[in-house]
């Protein structure tokens, strides 16, 4: 019984692909949008306590990091060339506001991304989800 989710009102779904992508980017069920969607850090709860979907389906892998990444790159390289061009700021000084802003950009963004491409996912019915896809569950074309 990999996938005995509870028939939910259609109203509660997700309409599209970037409604469910928003619900999992913000930490809540992709499928409900009711509860907590990780159990704590990056790890997603076993099923979601309202809809009964279960969230270990997923095969997120490395593709949360990669977008985390990207992110963090596009919004450092701005900071690090104003930082660059402060000729009386020491380079271990530079080193260490730009790697403390990094740790944090990609400590704050993994968990989104790591939502979002749970949703994709379930949206698709990719991986685990095959069969099963939110989309066909929401009756979208
Ligand atoms: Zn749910």
């Amino acid at each position: 019984m990999p996938n005995a989710a509870l028939p939910l009102d259609p109203a509660i779904l997700p309409h599209s692909a970037g409604a469910a992508i928003l619900r999992g980017a913000s930490g809540k069920c992709p499928r409900c949008g009711g509860t907590h969607l990780f159990a704590g850090g990056l790890k997603p709860v076993e099923r979601c306590r309202m809809c009964g979907q279960n969230w270990t389906l997923h095969a997120a892998d490395d593709f949360p990091p990669y977008i985390a990444i990207l992110l963090t790159g596009h919004l450092m390289a701005p900071v690090i060339i104003g930082l660059g061009k402060m000729e009386t700021l020491p380079a271990w000084a530079m080193m260490l506001i730009a790697l403390t802003m990094a740790a944090a950009l990609i400590a704050t963004i993994l968990r989104p991304a790591k939502g979002g491409v749970i949703a994709l996912q379930w949206w698709l019915g990719m991986q685990g989800f095959a069969g099963h896809s939110g989309k066909a569950e929401a009756g979208v074309a």
